[in-house]
């Protein structure tokens, strides 16, 4: 089985492997990690070490702070608003597709004045904007992004640079590559792609962050509540975060760190890419100076081709292969849990169908022959 979904997603199997060892035992409790209380030292050191491994790994210095959080990335989509603004008061935010315009939603319904400082939606979303392009206005609380566009494919390789707050959904690239803690205030990523399953958002917070809330809020959405707590305010997804400890453990130890991890994923992209730009059944649909790392979204030349393809793939073992529900075509995530070899597999397959596709019906070959392409 090769599982390319878009999320939750595969984990490496020796993180899978340990799960399974250590399910009945953690660390000679004889209790599973699931049936342990959370203010039981364990686990309390577990929260702490889960947040020592996250810092090391992002090289955070004292002046962040690391927050394990529930509610996924929606729910930071409405924390950010409410902890660092007020009603009425300017917001700006980047639209590059899907989960961007969901993260602008939120500010909206409660009342703050949100501006676009760049959009990519002129070219359907296949790039996103320059840096140099955001226009920040001055007295922005802050500036929201989503650095990768799980559903689009595309992504910012760049931070952009601006005098107010960068805050960055990071979702789909947190630990996927290295990280610059200078570029951003606060960033945020659900663990189900890159850090492990869902029930655990990572939330990096620079202090000075913390300081400047000043809203009365409920305490659950409340960052400096968890800050108070050390992530354990409430009963916390005590496995999850298990898992994700285990991760970044072998994100540090077997992987050699996130300069060793983006190396090898760039190395993923790039065989897909080669392959997708060499071909004449497949296109990739991003721009090329935006293409994400972590998903490689596709098309062939006509849905039923498509569907097809996604039939057989499923049949040869590769899973997770169709485009989101709102763009259609094929998507491919390559996230820390999939191998350079399933990559190379992958595009074995997909060069096998496209032989096989060749020597097909009239209408089809004729667009291939043409490279004519259906309308995505
Ligand atoms: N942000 C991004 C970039 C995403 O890809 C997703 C989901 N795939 C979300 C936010 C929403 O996350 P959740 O389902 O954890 O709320």
């Amino acid at each position: 089985m090769f599982n390319f979904y878009a999320g939750p997603a595969g984990l490496p199997r020796p993180v899978a492997d340990r799960i399974q060892r250590e399910l009945s035992d953690f660390q000679g409790t004889g209790m599973s990690i699931m049936e342990i209380s959370h203010r039981a030292p364990q686990v309390e050191w577990l929260l702490a070490d889960t947040a020592a491994r996250t810092q090391r790994l992002l090289r955070l210095d004292e002046s962040y702070e690391v927050l394990l959080l529930q509610g996924g990335g929606s729910m930071q989509f409405a924390m950010v608003p409410m902890n660092f603004s007020a009603p009425g008061e300017p917001v700006d935010y980047i639209d590059t597709g899907y989960w961007a315009g969901r993260s602008i939603k939120d500010p909206r319904l409660l009342g703050r004045d949100v501006a676009l400082a760049g959009s990519s939606a002129d070219r359907g979303y296949t790039y996103v904007p320059p840096p140099e392009s955001i226009r920040v206005r001055p007295n922005a609380r802050y500036l929201h992004l989503v650095t990768n566009n799980t559903v689009e494919g595309t992504q910012f390789h760049r931070p952009p640079r601006a005098a107010v707050p960068i805050i960055a959904d990071m979702s789909s690239d947190l630990m996927s590559d290295v990280f610059d803690p200078d570029a951003y205030h606060l960033a945020y990523a659900h663990a189900q792609k890159n850090i492990g399953i869902a029930g655990v958002t990572l939330v990096v917070v620079r202090r000075s962050m913390l300081e400047r809330i000043e809203a009365e809020l409920p305490a659950v959405l409340d960052y400096r509540v968890h800050s108070a707590h050390r992530s354990n305010f409430h009963t916390p997804p005590t496995f999850a975060i298990y898992v994700s400890w285990l991760m970044l453990g072998w994100l540090a130890d077997e992987i050699g760190g996130l300069a060793a991890m983006g190396a090898i994923n760039r190395r993923k992209a790039q065989i897909l890419y080669d392959y997708l730009d060499g071909s004449s059944c497949y296109r990739a649909v991003a721009e090329p100076a935006s293409r994400s790392l972590t998903n490689v979204v596709f098309t062939l030349p006509t849905p039923e081709l498509t569907r097809r393809f996604l039939d057989e793939a499923e049949d040869a073992g590769f899973v997770g292969l169709a485009g989101h529900r709102t763009v259609g075509g094929c998507r491919a995530s390559l996230f820390n849990g999939v191998t350079v070899e399933s990559v190379r597999r992958l595009v074995d397959f997909m060069h096998d169908f496209e032989r096989g596709v060749s020597s097909l019906s009239p209408t089809a070959s004729r667009r291939l022959d043409t490279g004519e392409r259906s309308p995505r």
